[in-house]
């Protein structure tokens, strides 16, 4: 049985650095002082998460655009590319690498004007593909002062989308993706 969400407590960073399998993109996060480090962590089932990870799901950790800057400019690195399903009628734009292909990020994104946007409320955010993080803030790899930040960045308290896709006896019964209650089962998002 793993500790459940409200016993949870953990060591959380000021900052992370991570980047994508070949280096062409590096970034880093400096998060707010009131980052919520349980609401910002989840995971996806849905099929065109498993179909970009190529992985059963998609663990990310929420943070604002404002939070997330290039590690040497603003600039947006050469290598990244955001990659849209449907451009006519766009839900969302998946950040990937050009040159390694590793999947960094996936943002809500459509063509309403920015005024309509601010009235739908259209949220700013991106969610962080967590294995794009550095080891030496996942686990502490090459650290002896710290074991990492992992359950700071991947506790599953902000929830778990796509339940309704769960594989039976494969990705139900994972403790971590709510199955014995850390973070909410959502059967869509
Ligand atoms: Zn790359
Ligand atoms: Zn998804």
């Amino acid at each position: 049985m793993i500790a459940s969400l409200d016993e949870l407590t953990f060591p959380t960073p000021k900052s992370i650095t991570g980047g994508c399998l070949c280096g062409g993109i590096r970034y880093k996060v400096d998060f707010p002082v009131d980052h919520d480090f349980k609401k910002a962590s989840g995971s996806c089932q849905c099929t065109q998460c498993r179909r970009q990870t190529g992985s059963l799901f998609f663990l990310a950790h929420t943070i604002k655009p404002a939070s997330k800057s290039s590690s040497s400019s603003n600039e947006i690195p050469s290598t990244l590319k955001e990659y849209i399903i449907n451009p006519a009628s766009p839900i969302g734009a998946r950040g990937i690498c050009t040159n390694c292909g590793s999947f960094m990020y996936w943002r809500p994104k459509s063509n309403n004007p920015p005024d309509k946007a601010e009235e739908e409320e259209e949220e700013d955010y991106l969610e962080l593909a967590v294995g794009t993080i550095d080891p030496e803030y996942l686990f502490g790899e090459g650290q002896e002062e710290h074991e990492g930040y992992g359950l700071a960045l991947v506790n599953g308290g902000g929830g778990h989308s796509w339940c309704k896709n769960s594989i039976r006896g494969v990705t139900d019964g994972i403790s971590w993706l709510g199955a014995d209650g850390r973070g909410t089962r959502k059967e869509e998002h």
